[in-house]
């Protein structure tokens, strides 16, 4: 299969009618590239599989383009679940309802849930309503680095996807927080840009963690996802990461480090892909870095963020991508 790269504005026609046929179409969000399919449509869902790699118990987010749309692909909708849309969607935030009978179970791995989400991005909301609903989950090749631009897809999908519409940068470049509402009190099963302390007004209380109760209501964080395919550490401190750098250099090993600019005097002339200053920017360029640093080096040295929120966030994915491994 021939792979094309389209600006996305230029491939929206294209992409609208690949997904009527039952094809495949890459498109860009805020948080990752997606890969989308009709999810009313198990032949073209299962093509999602195939194309990733992807196990079936791992089930996919269905997006939505207006919150009315929820009532097609949901049932016993909530209403702490419109509460929640009127602040957060548009946005980073995918929210876990019982399903309706209208979508496959190849969408939900079998279960009786749907996660539902609306991008923020007016693109990619023009695509969901010329072809609601896409089923989507993050354009790569299972287990790899979530795609934070065309570019990175491309080079997992080439061949095996139709048509990658191309958006430039993902915003906000880690996936969106999944929230459970079907399980008694609000759950997150995986968290994102969105916090539990920007959830908690919402819901009356902070929501839970997924950890405390398992992993069983949210099979797909069971696998070991976002890894590059170098060895990977996250470093405790500047120093540390500076000290097994040149460990790994003086064995002949090619090392880099995924700092921010914010230690220069510590990691000297040490070979280094920046992850900008903030919190915010660590979560913006940490995949799309990850994805430099594995085509290049042998081993890549991630900074650790201290505290909640968002640098808890965008740890959890540093820390299945190093494999739990520490420096
Ligand atoms: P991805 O879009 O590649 O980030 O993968 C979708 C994520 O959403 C995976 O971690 C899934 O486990 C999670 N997910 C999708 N549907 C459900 C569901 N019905 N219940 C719980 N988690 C879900
Ligand atoms: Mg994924």
């Amino acid at each position: 299969m021939i792979t094309r790269i389209v600006n996305a504005e230029d491939g929206l026609d294209e992409a609208v009618s690949l997904i009527k046929s039952g094809e495949l179409v890459v498109f860009p969000t805020e948080t990752v590239y997606g890969l989308g399919a009709n999810a009313f449509d198990p032949a073209a869902v299962g093509k999602i599989f195939e194309a990733k790699g992807r196990p079936q118990d791992n089930p996919l987010i269905v997006h939505i383009s207006a919150v009315g749309e929820v009532k097609e692909i949901a049932r016993d909708v909530p209403e702490v679940f419109y509460t929640l849309a009127e602040r957060f969607m548009p946005g980073a935030l995918t929210v876990v309802l019982p399903k309706s009978d209208r979508i496959p179970g190849i969408v939900t791995a079998g279960g009786d849930t749907v996660a539902v989400r609306m991008p923020d991005n007016a693109f990619a909301r023009e695509l969901i309503s010329r072809s609601f609903p896409l089923a989507a989950p993050s354009a790569n090749r299972s287990k790899h680095v979530s795609p934070t631009s065309a570019g990175h897809v491309y080079d997992d999908l080439n061949g095996r996807v139709p048509l990658i519409l191309d958006g430039g940068e993902c915003r906000v470049g880690i996936e969106s927080t999944v929230l459970d509402l079907t399980s008694g009190d609000p759950v997150i099963l995986r968290p994102g840009a969105v916090t539990a302390e920007m959830l908690a007004p919402y819901l009356g209380a902070a929501p839970g963690s997924g950890k405390v109760i398992g992993t069983a209501k949210s099979p797909g964080m069971k696998y070991r996802h976002y890894a590059p395919t170098a060895e990977a550490y996250a470093a405790l401190s500047a120093e540390s990461a500076a000290a097994f750098y040149d460990r790994c250099a003086a064995e002949g090993k090619s090392p880099v480090l995924l700092f921010r600019d914010i230690y220069p005097d510590i990691l000297g002339e040490r070979s280094r892909v920046s992850l900008g200053r903030s919190v915010d920017d660590f979560m913006h360029n940490v995949y799309s870095a990850l994805r430099t640093a594995e085509k290049e080096h042998d081993v890549i040295i991630v900074e650790t963020l201290a505290g909640e929120g968002r640098a808890a966030s965008v740890m959890n994915r540093v820390m299945k991508a190093v494999g739990g491994k520490t420096v």
